[in-house]
């Protein structure tokens, strides 16, 4: 790709850099997702780097839980703090030197300042400004110490943060990817704090100095951080370093357009895997949000996603997060499985027991019949129980719409005397359909009327796998049982 500046071909290096913070969230799977997807498309390297320097917040777990999700996912990177690559460490928290060390490179050309304000002080100033109702920012009490004599102070042991001197005037120009150009005027900027008091960096100074050292471009990230995109530019300008570029993916929404949250449901990346939905499946469903393929399609592989990905084709608007268009997704995905991928699959959600009792063949076929009506492998274990067990029903289900029970007995003594007829080893779902059929018209017996209780006899439920498809799995001897236990239910 090019720089779009000066035309000069440079390597495409996309990151996902979360902060290990809790859980990761769907929405960051996403983000991951885009810049992979880039990553992949121009050849380039994809980089998992953990922005771990906001202690309060930090959970130790959380690092493996991102790297999971990310294998789970099918999201491999190139370079990464369990991998390591040749611009690590790739945790922030072991790159504490390198951060220090540009800060005071910033104070001492000028661009950066020691700020001795105390927590109490910059509370009094934001009640303050809260009642005047002007924006809540630094002062710029400490802004114009004389160098030497905050340096002085810093030596002696007091208490400062660094922070950035942004220019109060002109503006500064983001040239987003996604967005185009979007302009802030200098005068809103805070003065950020780039170095707490206790030496760790902020996300600002952390997050500039590893993208320009992993040499990421362009760095593709989540809308929340548009804003603090102007403070990052201002902050590569003093460093004296070129800026890559920057995407912003648009906001995730809800159905009712508010901002995806918990109140959407588990928003929990890895809830998906426990729930049973397959990963090519949210893979799909995800790259579709915000995306705009350019046809009507709708299914892409992995390596079609590769192909035709482009960031220009990323929609400025927010995306809607459709749960129902996911399990549409995740139904299709699991229909079209190889038949001993689902079971191999499916195995972790059904009763062992139950599993056992079966041989491969034929859980091969109890599987793949209830992933014609399931939407997630979890659903899996509803649709089969009647399969290994005998259903309980109401009697009176057994009656297909008006009709009475002495009728419903008659057609299922009936079938009970084709079925007897047809050997066991004939016994397939295309005879028994052939079979019962013919005599459902030749001697009139009703569709409905006489498959209705078969479908309940064999399986108690409404809505259910073909009775033929059923029959044929259960095999002859607990199709009878089944249809005889129905009639004893009926009489
Ligand atoms: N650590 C930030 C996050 O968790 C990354 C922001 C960025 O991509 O620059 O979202």
């Amino acid at each position: 790709m090019t720089n779009g500046t000066n035309n000069e071909i440079i390597a495409v290096r996309t990151r996902f850099a979360p902060s290990p913070t809790g859980d990761p969230h769907v929405g960051s799977v996403w983000t991951a997702l885009f810049n992979w997807l880039y990553a992949r498309h121009y050849h380039g390297k994809f980089i998992l780097r953990i922005e771990d320097t906001d202690r309060t917040r930090f959970i130790a777990s959380a690092e493996m839980k991102i790297i999971e999700t990310l294998r789970w996912f099918g999201l491999d990177y190139d370079e990464g703090p369990d991998i390591d690559g040749p611009f690590g460490p790739y945790r922030q928290s072991e790159r504490l030197n390198l951060y220090q060390q540009y800060a005071e490179q910033l104070i001492a050309n000028g661009a950066a300042y020691y700020c001795f304000c105390s927590p109490e002080r910059l509370q009094e100033i934001r009640k303050e400004q809260k009642l005047r109702k002007t924006p809540i920012r630094y002062d710029g009490h400490c802004r114009n110490l004389d160098p030497q004599a905050a340096f002085s102070r810093r030596a002696a042991g007091e208490i400062a943060v660094v922070r950035l001197k942004i220019p109060f005037n002109g503006q500064t120009v983001v040239d987003d990817l996604i967005r185009g150009r979007v302009v802030f005027k200098n005068s809103v900027i805070d003065d950020q704090i780039l170095l707490k008091s206790d030496g760790w960096p902020t996300y600002h100074l952390a997050s500039v100095v590893d993208d320009h050292f992993m040499q990421i471009n362009p760095v593709i990230r989540a809308e929340e951080w548009l804003s603090s995109t102007p403070k990052q530019l201002l902050l590569y300008q003093a460093l004296g370093w070129t800026a890559p570029r920057f995407a912003h993916l648009p906001l995730i929404l809800g159905s009712d357009r508010s901002k995806l949250s918990k109140r959407h449901g588990s928003m929990d990346a890895l809830k998906f895997r426990d729930d049973g939905y397959l990963p090519e499946a949210v893979i799909n469903f995800l790259a579709l949000l915000g995306w705009n393929p350019k046809t009507n399609e709708e299914f892409f592989t992995r390596a079609e996603l590769i192909k035709r990905f482009e960031l220009k084709a990323v929609n400025k608007a927010g995306a809607i997060y459709d749960r129902q268009k996911l399990d549409w997704f995740n139904a299709h995905y699991l229909r079209s499985l190889p038949p001993a991928e689902l079971v191999h699959l499916a195995k972790p959600y059904l009763e062992k027991k139950e599993v056992e009792k079966l041989p491969p063949a034929a859980l091969g076929r109890v599987v793949g019949v209830a992933a014609e009506r399931a939407k997630t492998l979890l659903e899996i274990p509803a649709l089969t129980t009647f399969f290994f067990k005998r259903p309980a029903y109401e009697p009176s289900l057994l009656n297909w719409k008006q009709t009475v029970a002495d009728l419903t007995a008659q057609r299922i003594n009936r079938l009970l005397e084709i079925l007897k007829d047809l050997p066991a080893a004939d016994f397939t779902e295309d005879n028994l359909e052939n079979i019962v059929k013919s005599k459902i018209n030749d001697e009139k017996l009703g569709v409905g009327e006489t498959l209705w209780p078969m479908r309940v006899a064999l399986t108690g439920l409404k809505e259910s796998p073909g009775p033929f498809t059923v029959a044929a799995i259960l095999g002859k001897e607990e199709t009878l049982e089944r249809l005889s236990e129905a009639m004893k239910k009926l009489s």
